[in-house]
């Protein structure tokens, strides 16, 4: 089994919207193909996986790197220079085409692991509806943060000092270190 289920690709950079330079960003991937059909084989391979088989979504952990997969998008976390996006979305491939072609050796996992609740995360959102994540509510940001739709990054006051007991409740949720 030698073929990749990724082919094509594009990406774009994420940077929190209000806080430019912040040096903190998102990559987002964009794909020409389904790959939910690697999603359980990913998630016997990756670490701290939540999975949810029906609505198509695996979040996960590789060497410290967090990754979000939809069918057709893969969210990496933690780039900390826009100079590291490359090689993150590179890595980011590889492993999705190597464990493609290594499913024959794998055992595919179906085991869902539920994930946090949005009211779970919003308990510990900073609650003030600023926007600056660009989504109207925390409440909305925290149900998009779930599946993977956008990123912790995202949301700049999380990232102040005087949120940091915050930020590491949430990274707790999902396992993030
Ligand atoms: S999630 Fe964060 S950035 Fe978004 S509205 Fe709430 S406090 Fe503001």
């Amino acid at each position: 089994m030698s073929e990749e289920i990724i082919t094509r690709y594009e990406y774009e950079l994420a940077e929190p919207p209000c806080a430019p330079g912040s040096g903190r960003y998102g990559v987002r991937i964009i794909l020409s193909e389904d790959i939910s059909p690697v999603f359980p084989y990913l998630n016997t391979v990756l670490e701290d996986t939540y999975y949810d088989h029906e609505n198509k979504v695996l979040i996960g952990r590789e060497e410290r790197r967090q990754y979000a997969f939809r069918a057709t998008e893969i969210r990496v976390a933690g780039v900390n220079e826009a100079a590291q996006a490359p090689e993150a979305v590179r890595n980011a491939v590889k492993l999705v085409n190597r464990v493609w072609q290594e499913r024959a050796t794998i055992k595919p996992s179906f085991t869902e692991r539920k994930l946090p609740t949005a009211i779970d995360i919003y308990r510990h959102l900073p609650k003030t509806n600023c926007r600056q994540c660009d989504y109207s509510t925390c409440l909305v940001f925290a149900s998009e943060l779930r599946t993977g739709k956008c990123m912790l990054e995202q949301c700049p006051p999380l990232f102040l000092q005087e949120n940091t007991a915050r930020l590491e409740t949430i990274r707790k949720l999902f396992a993030i270190e």
